[in-house]
C-alpha cells in the first residue's frame, strides 16, 4: 500500500512539473511580441540619500499578460533569457529609459535624478550590446551620466575577455555601473578591482536581517567598509524598517532603496509624486 502511495506521489509530482513546464512554455510564447502589443510598463522605485532626498530611481519592468494578469519580472525575465527575447525587451527598456531622461532634462524637478536599469548578463554579453547602446545615446541625446546599468555577479561567471572593454567604453561616455544583489552570487573580490563598478548594492537578504541577526549586521558592515574603502558608492536595497535605516546610517551608508522610503510606482506616478512633494514641502 505504501508503494502505491509512493507511486501516486510520483505521478502527482510528474503532473505538477508537467503543468509548470506547460505554463512556462505558454508564457514564453506570449512574451514574444509583447512589446508590439504594448504589454510592458516601466515602474520606478525611488533611491534616496542620507536626508531621504530622492536622488534617482531604479527602473523595474512589469508585464501585463494578455489575460490581464500582471506578471513579475522574477518570473518572466528568466524565460526571456532562455528564448532570447531578453535582447528585444532589454533594448526597449533602455530606449524608454533614455527617452524618459531626455524628457526630464527640461524639468528642474526631475533633471537632477539618475535612472538605473537592470541588464541581464545574457543581454550584456551579446557582442553588439555596447555598440547599440552607444548609438542609442547619440540618437536620443541623453546625458549618459544620468544612466546607471545594474549587473549582477552572474557576469563574473562568464569568461569573456570583452566584458571589461565593453564596460570601459560605456564608462568612457559617462555611464555608471552598479553591482546588484552584491554578496549573493559569484563574489570574487578580485573582479571589483578589474571591472569598473562605481556602485555596490547590498542585497536585500542581508538588509532584512539587520539589526537583529548578528551575521547580517557583520556582512552589511563589511560591505559598507570595503565598498567605501574602494571608493565606491554603497546603496542598501530592500530597506523596510526604520530600525534597518538607523543601523545603516550609523554604519556610514549614504544611499538607500526600499519600501520604507517608496514602493515601485508606474513612471507617470513617480513623476507626479516628485512634483507634488517639491511644490508642497511638509
Ligand atoms: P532587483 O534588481 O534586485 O530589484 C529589486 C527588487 O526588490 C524589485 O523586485 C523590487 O520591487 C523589490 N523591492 C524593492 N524594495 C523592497 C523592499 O523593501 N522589500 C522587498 N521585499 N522587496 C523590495 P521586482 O520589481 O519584482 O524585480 C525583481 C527582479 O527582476 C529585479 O531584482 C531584477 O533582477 C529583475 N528585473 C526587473 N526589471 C528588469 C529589467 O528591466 N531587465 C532585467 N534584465 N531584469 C529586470
Ligand atoms: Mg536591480
Ligand atoms: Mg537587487
Ligand atoms: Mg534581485
Amino acid at each position: 500500500k505504501a508503494k502505491e502511495g509512493g507511486r501516486n506521489t510520483i505521478r502527482f509530482f510528474d503532473i505538477a512539473v508537467q503543468y509548470a513546464i506547460e505554463i512556462n512554455a505558454r508564457l514564453q510564447v506570449a512574451l514574444h511580441g509583447g512589446i508590439a502589443r504594448n504589454e510592458f510598463r516601466l515602474f520606478c522605485q525611488a533611491q534616496v540619500g542620507r536626508d531621504k532626498e530622492v536622488t534617482g530611481g531604479e527602473i523595474l519592468l512589469r508585464w501585463r499578460h494578455a489575460n490581464g494578469d500582471w506578471i513579475s519580472p522574477a518570473q518572466f525575465i528568466p524565460l526571456a533569457e532562455e528564448t532570447g527575447s531578453i535582447h528585444e525587451i532589454g533594448h526597449w527598456v533602455l530606449l524608454k529609459t533614455c527617452e524618459t531622461l531626455v524628457e526630464w532634462s527640461n524639468d528642474p524637478k526631475l533633471s537632477p535624478l539618475t535612472l538605473s536599469v537592470n541588464v541581464s548578463a545574457r543581454q550584456f554579453i551579446k557582442p553588439d550590446f555596447s555598440q547599440r547602446l552607444l548609438q542609442m545615446l547619440v540618437i536620443t541625446g541623453v546625458n549618459p551620466a544620468r544612466l546607471k546599468l545594474e549587473l549582477t555577479e552572474s557576469i563574473f561567471a562568464i569568461k569573456d575577455p570583452n566584458i571589461v572593454s565593453h564596460m570601459q567604453s560605456l564608462c568612457a561616455q559617462g555611464i555608471v555601473f552598479a553591482l546588484d544583489d552584491f554578496g549573493t552570487g559569484y563574489s570574487s573580490l578580485s573582479y571589483l578591482k578589474c571591472l569598473p563598478f562605481q556602485q555596490l548594492k547590498i542585497d536585500q537578504s542581508f538588509v532584512q536581517g539587520v539589526p537583529e541577526d548578528s551575521d547580517s549586521c557583520a556582512i552589511v558592515q563589511a560591505i559598507l567598509s570595503m565598498g567605501h574603502s574602494l571608493g565606491m558608492e554603497v546603496i542598501a536595497e530592500g530597506v523596510e524598517t526604520e530600525a534597518q535605516h538607523q543601523f545603516l546610517l550609523m554604519h556610514g551608508c549614504k544611499a538607500f532603496q526600499g519600501f520604507h522610503f517608496a514602493r515601485p510606482q508606474a513612471l507617470p506616478d513617480f513623476c507626479a509624486m516628485r512634483h507634488d512633494q517639491l511644490s508642497h514641502p511638509c
